[in-house]
């Protein structure tokens, strides 16, 4: 569910028309909804009262501070990847007893870092990183929490760009080899092994793969526990899907996550975490772009808009599905159109989506993608020289930009010409 419906034949994000932002703020721009960011925290973090546990926003889906803000005096926890999204956390007043940090090619200068302003646990992913993190956290004469990544080797069933947990994929350490890497992790200084990570992958529409994960890290809590390691804490992961597609199936609710999360290792005893991303953020947010031509090619109309791949890159990378409306809604009963729905950006990749059926619409309206909320604005980049574009948060009748459009000169002064040129 979102907040983003039409009233008065104007969509709204909240109280607030989609059309207003746009006269304010230009498009494109992205818009996210507090109700929706809101919501969709706290449906996590009831589907969890029946642990001791933090849901610790996987921010990389979407990590603008004001985002982070919102977040964080809800209570969330953040999962962070590198030493920006740590330093980001921190800045959005997240205090470090509440931050994870995931990834696998963590550096020394990133362990530092976190350690210096604190953090909660590591999740290690590799041997490799265990001994450095021993070797930095002893050089700083402290001990840290650290629980490690084990890759069950389970297909997620989602695409092939984002799924994790098989044993081909780059992510945590073989499920088969937990309890020598776990022996070795207890005889390492500066850390304290406290529990099992799990992430399986994103954009997972059913419960089944997440089944076989927990049930596998219930099984190697046992084990682990018989060799003596307290392992009293488990990260679960984040993954959840969002329905792209409104005609599709939807995938399975928070709720019923937890449910399954509290059959196979409610049993345990232990704390859990969780670390969702895409399904706080994705319904969170519209891309609103504006059109610019609508061009008669040989054998079909292209919708030409001002939104590109540079702004919204999940259609070319991953062939991702977004529904795309008219701002203003259209008559009942319209007869709808074919278009290929493509940016401005010098690629044929640049193509947001082929034959799809639209109300007519012309130079100037308003579309918007639905569900850009995650891995939208964090993934875009200035490619053809095209600024970084607004983030707009809403909160009922009231709109904030959260991220300004850069200036061309602040682009341009970005670079700097040596002396010698
Ligand atoms: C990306 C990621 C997540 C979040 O995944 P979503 O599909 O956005 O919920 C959680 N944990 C780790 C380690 C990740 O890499």
């Amino acid at each position: 569910m979102d907040h983003f419906l039409y009233r008065d034949g104007n969509l709204h994000a909240e109280d607030v028309a989609i059309a207003d932002i746009a006269a304010q703020v230009g498009a494109p721009f992205y818009v996210y909804s507090s109700a929706t960011l809101t919501r969709h925290f706290r449906l996590f973090d009831e589907a969890l009262d029946w642990a001791d546990h933090l849901v610790c926003y996987a921010m990389k889906a979407n990590s603008n501070q004001a985002v982070l803000k919102l977040l964080g005096d809800l209570g969330a926890g953040m999962d962070v990847v590198s030493g920006g999204e740590y330093m980001r956390a921190k800045a959005a007043g997240i205090p470090g007893e509440r931050i994870v940090f995931s990834g696998v090619g963590k550096t020394r200068a990133e362990m530092r870092l976190a350690l210096e302003g604190g953090i909660r646990q590591f999740n290690i992913e590799s041997e490799p990183e265990m001994q450095a993190l021993s070797e930095v956290a002893s050089s700083m004469g402290v001990t840290v929490p650290v629980t490690i990544r084990v890759n069950p080797d389970v297909d997620a069933k989602t695409h092939e760009k984002i799924a994790t947990g098989k044993s081909e994929n780059k992510f945590g350490i073989p499920i088969s080899r937990a309890k020598e890497v776990y022996a070795a992790a207890a005889a390492l200084p500066g850390l304290e092994v406290i529990g099992i990570d799990v992430h399986i992958g994103s954009q997972l529409t059913q419960l089944e793969p997440f089944g076989q994960a927990f049930e596998k890290v219930a099984e190697l809590t046992k084990l682990l526990r018989a060799e003596g390691h307290d392992i009293r804490r488990l990260d679960l992961g984040g993954g959840l899907g969002i329905p792209y597609e409104r005609s599709n199936d939807a995938p399975p609710l928070p709720q019923e996550f937890g449910q399954l999360a509290q059959d196979k290792v409610g049993h345990l005893g232990c704390e859990i975490e969780i670390e969702p991303g895409r399904l706080i953020a994705g319904n969170a947010g519209l891309l609103v772009s504006e059109v610019i031509y609508v061009k008669e090619g040989a054998d079909r109309q292209f919708m030409i808009i001002d939104a590109a791949m540079n702004d919204l890159i999940r259609p070319a990378m991953y062939g991702a599905y977004h529904d795309i409306v008219p701002v203003i809604e259209p008559a009942a009963g319209v007869e709808q159109v074919k278009y290929d729905i493509v940016g401005p950006i010098c690629e044929s990749g640049d193509t947001f989506a082929k034959q799809r059926m639209m109300p007519p619409v012309a130079a100037g309206d308003l579309v918007a993608f639905r569900s850009a909320g995650a891995y939208g604005a964090v993934m875009a980049s200035e490619y053809n020289s095209r600024p970084l574009i607004p983030e707009v948060l809403v909160h009922e009748d009231q709109f904030a930009v959260i991220r300004e459009r850069p200036t061309f000169d602040e682009m341009i002064n970005r670079d700097t010409i040596p002396s010698w040129l």
